[in-house]
């Protein structure tokens, strides 16, 4: 199975490249003839598009008179809360995808042996499944091998390729980089190790290409510069968490590489990545719609920031259709110099989270990484949120669905071993708190995933 898969990845690698040399008019026609074929899919399949598009007034039958505009928007909670509708294999059901993901700690196994199941809350706090077919998950391959990574496959020297995330779970970034193991030598960096264990490991390495969260190669950064490491990458990815203008100088500075932004998410892995000619973002338009919307539903005027809604182009298991995630970003119609036909992302806002940082009792500090805390999961949680109230204690709110005698000791189960792998266990004490809703931040209206001390 593994030879087929990279076979059939593989096979959709030339497409790809030459969808990033053609006209803007053709990639129109693409997104649309794609756009039809998946409504046509999920609008005789998907009982939730079904009845969500019913709802609206939209009969679901008569979708060919309607442009992509006149369809209903989804969201996150709509989705979730009725999952089992969602896929267009009517037998994936949630309870089911979350007893799967609890057990199943390796991001490489594969749900009834084929389907791929990435969870995060994201910086929502709230919980997202997403499931990918393996002629889905192709295509997703191969962009992420031919636009994100660009290293050419060879059967005589494998590239070393290390990743620093979140690596024990069906988290997108780690689930899709295992996958590299076909054509790549890899190495997963657990950002809930300790510090010198990531340093130990990394070093015998030695990575040519290095792919993480921006905050998490920034430390790679400050190891190198403190003389903890000595790596020499040849190119290096960012993705997850804004990649400040100042991270961009550590990184450039420490390890001799200008790192690339790439802009992932679990609803569609790889959507965009900035080109290496002029480093401007290009939304991979071939296998994405993406919209840029106010609060009424109406396209913002180029270069004003407003909401992301998805279409992914390529999920036939579980559509997403005009889906919105909570990203803000501005989109520019200008073309950019390097020749590609796709759009620009000028800026991504929002994405950063806080490191919770905790005073050791040698003197050492310890830190756990929002990326852990984002794609947290426990079976029954719906909405949670991080608090610090002090350096010896985190406390853990939680809207849960249900079981609450049972969901709460799970997350403080789970929370321990994120503690114990930093060594933190013993000082820090772990609260749940079960609550109705979790309000939005007073200050900003925003609702933060992590609130650490004094803050
Ligand atoms: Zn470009």
């Amino acid at each position: 199975m593994p030879y087929f898969s990279t076979v059939r990845m593989l096979s959709r690698v030339p497409s790809l490249r030459k969808a990033e040399r053609q006209e803007r008019e053709s990639l129109r026609e693409i997104q649309e003839l794609r756009l039809r074929r998946l409504l046509r899919h999920t609008l005789t399949r998907s009982r939730f598009y079904i009845e969500h598009y019913r709802r609206h007034g939209v009969d679901p039958l008569k979708f060919e008179k309607l442009s992509l505009e006149q369809l209903p928007t989804v969201n996150k909670s709509q989705m979730m809360n009725d999952y089992d509708g969602v896929p267009s294999d009517s037998t994936l059901k949630r309870a089911e995808l979350e007893r799967f993901i609890e057990e199943s700690k390796s991001p490489g196994q594969k749900f009834r042996g084929k389907y791929t199941v990435i969870h995060t809350s994201g910086s929502s706090g709230t919980i997202g499944i997403f499931v990918y077919g393996p002629g889905d998950w192709a295509i997703a391959k191969a962009m992420a091998l031919s636009r994100v990574s660009k290293v050419k496959p060879s059967l005589f020297k494998k590239t070393r390729y290390g990743f620093i995330g979140a690596t024990e779970g069906h988290f997108a970034g780690i689930s899709m980089s295992q996958e590299a193991r076909s054509v790549m030598r890899f190495l997963p960096l657990s950002i809930n190790d300790p510090l010198d264990t990531i340093c130990d490991r990394i070093q015998k390495f030695q990575p040519e290409f290095i792919m993480g969260y921006s905050s998490a190669v920034n430390l790679l950064a400050q190891l190198q510069s403190e003389g903890a490491i000595a790596i020499s990458p040849r190119r290096i990815v960012c993705s997850g968490d804004s990649l400040t203008e100042g991270m961009r100088q550590n990184i450039r500075g420490a390890l001799g590489v200008e790192p690339v932004n790439f802009y992932g998410a679990s609803e569609g892995i790889s959507i965009g990545i900035e080109c290496d000619e002029r480093r401007r973002m290009h939304i991979f338009e071939d296998w994405f719609i993406l919209e840029v919307l106010d609060n009424s539903l109406r396209p913002v005027k180029d270069g004003e920031p407003g909401q992301v809604y998805l279409t992914n182009l390529y999920n036939y298991t579980q559509p997403l259709i005009r889906y919105r995630i909570k990203d803000e970003i501005v989109v520019s119609e200008r073309r950019c110099e390097c020749g590609r036909p796709f759009r620009i992302i000028e800026r991504i806002a929002g994405r950063q989270e806080d490191f919770l940082w905790f005073d050791r009792k040698d003197g050492r500090q310890e830190f756990i990484h929002p990326i852990v805390l984002a794609e947290f999961f426990v079976p029954g949680l719906v909405t949670f949120q991080f608090r610090q109230p002090s350096n010896e204690k985190l406390v853990v709110r939680a809207v849960v669905r249900e079981e609450k005698e049972v969901v709460a000791p799970t997350i403080v189960k789970r929370v321990k071993e994120i503690l114990a792998h930093k060594g933190l266990e013993e000082m820090v004490s772990v609260e749940v708190e079960i609550v109705e809703r979790i309000e939005a931040d007073r200050m900003t209206g925003k609702f933060r995933l992590i609130v650490p001390m004094a803050s």
